[in-house]
């Protein structure tokens, strides 16, 4: 059976750390279905079609990962798109307290469903799209934190 894993975020905008994930996820999975996250309530700070354009950028040459939007539970869309598992990278300790508390809820709502994780490389694991905003918003250089293929002004 095809391994399938949806990789959920906000991607608020892609990093460095998100596409390593991504990429070293591959060697696990058949495919990775980076699965954009739309919450009413949180309107973001770049425009949805613009987070959608620069992952299917980043990924464009590879064919076994997939760029979708999707609402409500993660593991309902996992069920939607026959996803068996949920890729999450882990930087920190505060990463693995939150993940814990999320992946150990969604083993009770969807038993089916394994969440697996990755650590992150030391020299990413600094790197959050939340900072990366604030240095954005104050006209700083993102460069050194997004992927080598993207330009955003
Ligand atoms: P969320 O809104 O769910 O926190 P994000 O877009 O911030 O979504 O992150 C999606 C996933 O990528 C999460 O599992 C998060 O821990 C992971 N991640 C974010 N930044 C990094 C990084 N620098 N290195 C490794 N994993 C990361």
């Amino acid at each position: 059976m095809e391994k399938i894993a949806v990789f959920p975020g906000s991607f608020d905008p892609i990093t460095r750390g998100h596409e390593s994930i991504v990429h070293r996820g591959l060697s696990l999975f058949d495919r990775i279905i980076v699965a954009l996250g739309e919450n009413p309530d949180k309107k973001g700070y770049f425009p949805i079609d613009q987070r959608i354009k620069w992952l299917e950028e980043v990924f464009q040459n590879e064919k076994r990962v997939q760029i979708k939007v999707y609402h409500g539970l993660t593991v309902n869309f996992c069920n939607e798109v026959n996803a068996s598992y949920i890729l999450r990278g882990l930087r920190t300790a505060a990463d693995f307290e939150f993940e814990r508390g999320i992946g150990q809820m969604n083993k009770v709502i969807a038993p089916s469903v394994e969440t697996v994780f990755i650590l992150s490389y030391p020299e990413y694991s600094a790197i959050s799209s939340s900072i990366v905003r604030d240095i954005h918003r104050h006209g700083g250089d993102i460069s050194a934190f997004i992927p080598t293929s993207l330009k955003i002004s």
